[in-house]
């Protein structure tokens, strides 16, 4: 660690301990440097904190300081969420949520997510049958199926180099989880691999460029680890663990937003400026209002982060380090016309994967996930047609997760609370993930608020694969 970095922790522990959480001789420190309202708040033991985003990662992050802090929470959208974004869709009478960002979760791949969800807010949830089908647009048989309880065994002999090929490939992911190892990319571990060549390229890359939201030539610059977490962490005996919040993942933000007892949420309201006056945060927001803060969340993704930390003062390298997270465009359409599925019925998974040169985007069959609902839930990005029967569509970024985008998260995770400047998000630690998201809100609530109440709820936490 630096000097420059020892020398901001402690003045970020210092300002902690003042508020009313350390030792006795720091209540008396003189780093605290406040103005009146600030001094006033910091001696009661109760800070003023602005969290800028309510993603998952802000409404967690103010759901674990609620109680203890004076929380404002700024979101720029109608409504709480971000990615976890859940719409209606009628279903021969009853309405089905469908989520149209973030979806899927479990005991493997989302250990502490999990536990919130399910134990503490008991927010009910559906199991999910996750199989894939892999095809070349237009053509009448898929290059792989995969095993499903009601497909017979017989009728998968056909794919199996391609099924072989997916073996392999998790049987490596699994080695550099196990390993923690970040830095082989996708193109290094894919080129190891013994399969035959032409199955790498017809195969091998595009399954995973449609799991990641990328293009091919992207998929080949990912982390591999980054790249393969989410498919091989919830594998266990070659079943993929994953459950859907049967009320949509929406349904968690609000039950964690209900139980806010000193949180004031502000929707329609972005932060726009963010200056230091005096020992103080300064947020003005799109409304024109000031907030002022002794400590303040970034809860945001990489670019609108950079855009207020730019207006501090000797930010340069903060705002490079965000420069260095890379993201790519994605479109999700949920429509009601199986326009990308594959030729033959038989052959349809909950996830279907269309290879159309450089792209390979997926649709989700809602009816192999909630009881034959006719919903589809689609990347449309480079598709060559659009849906007919289309019911909502939402932009999204994926995140390029490379050896560097993990290095740059090391970073973040290293100045976060330096001078009372906090970073949150999926994309401070780990891959792109509910969990991960949490994880950072917790990071944050374990240095602000040890005591927190909504902290002791979650109880001993599960080992996160969210941990650095
Ligand atoms: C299509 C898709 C599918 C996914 N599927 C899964 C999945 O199945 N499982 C899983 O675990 N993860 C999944 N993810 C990833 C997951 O959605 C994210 O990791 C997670 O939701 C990010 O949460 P966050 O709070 O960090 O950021 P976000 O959800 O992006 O929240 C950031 C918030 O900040 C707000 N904001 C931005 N600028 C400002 C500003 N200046 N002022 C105030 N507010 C601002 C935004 O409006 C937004 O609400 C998926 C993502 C996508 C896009």
């Amino acid at each position: 660690m630096s000097h420059e970095n020892e020398k901001s922790k402690l003045s970020r522990r210092r300002l902690v301990a003042a508020a009313g959480f350390g030792t006795a001789a720091a209540l008396t420190g003189t780093a605290v440097g406040a103005q009146p309202a600030g001094a006033a708040s910091l001696r009661s033991g109760r800070l003023r904190v602005v969290v800028v985003g309510g993603g998952i990662a802000g409404v967690a992050t103010a759901w674990l300081l609620d109680g203890q802090h004076d929380v404002t929470l700024l979101e720029a959208a109608s409504s709480l969420g971000g990615h976890a974004a859940s719409v209606p869709v009628d279903v021969e009478g009853h309405d089905v949520m469908v989520d149209v960002g973030a979806q899927f979760f479990g005991p493997y791949s989302h250990p502490i997510y999990n536990k919130l969800v399910t134990s503490v807010l008991q927010v009910p949830t559906v199991p999910n049958q996750l199989d894939n089908t892999l095809f070349e647009y237009g053509m009448p048989t898929p290059l792989m199926v995969s095993p499903s309880i009601d497909r017979p065994i017989t009728d998968l002999l056909q794919y199996l180099p391609a099924l072989q090929a997916v073996g392999e490939l998790m049987e490596r992911a699994r080695d550099l989880e196990a390993r923690r190892d970040w830095s082989i990319t996708v193109a290094d571990l894919v080129e190891a691999m013994t399969v035959d060549e032409a199955l790498k390229e017809s195969f091998v890359y595009p399954y995973v460029a449609s799991v990641n939201g990328a293009t091919i030539s992207q998929a080949k610059e990912f982390s591999a680890r980054a790249a393969l977490a989410l498919a091989v962490r919830p594998l266990v005996d070659d079943r993929t663990e994953y459950v859907n919040a049967r009320d949509g993942l929406q349904s968690v933000i609000s039950s964690l937003s209900n139980e806010f007892t000193s949180v004031t949420t502000c929707v329609n309201t972005r932060a726009a400026g963010l200056s230091r006056v005096g020992g103080q945060f300064k947020i003005t927001d799109s409304q024109g209002r000031v907030h002022l803060a002794d400590q303040v969340v970034l809860a945001l993704p990489p670019e609108p982060a950079a855009a207020l930390v730019a207006q501090l003062p000797q930010s340069d390298s903060l705002t490079s380090t965000y420069n260095r997270f890379r993201y790519m465009p994605a479109r999700i359409a949920i429509h009601r016309d199986p326009i990308y599925m594959p030729a033959s019925p038989k052959d349809w998974s909950s996830f279907n994967i269309t290879r159309d040169g450089e792209y390979c985007e997926a649709s989700i069959f809602y009816g192999r996930l909630r009881g034959d609902a006719p919903v589809y839930k689609s990347w449309v990005l480079h598709r060559r047609e659009e849906p007919k029967e289309l019911l909502d569509s939402m932009d999204f970024r994926h995140p390029l997760i490379t050896p560097d985008f993990i290095r740059a998260q090391g970073e973040l995770q290293r100045r976060s609370g330096d001078d009372g400047l906090w970073f949150a998000g999926s994309h401070v630690f780990d891959v792109d993930s509910q969990e991960s998201a949490l994880y950072s809100a917790l990071m944050i609530a374990a240095e602000l608020a040890p005591g927190s109440q909504n902290r002791l709820r979650l109880g001993t936490l599960p080992t996160s694969p969210a941990a650095p």
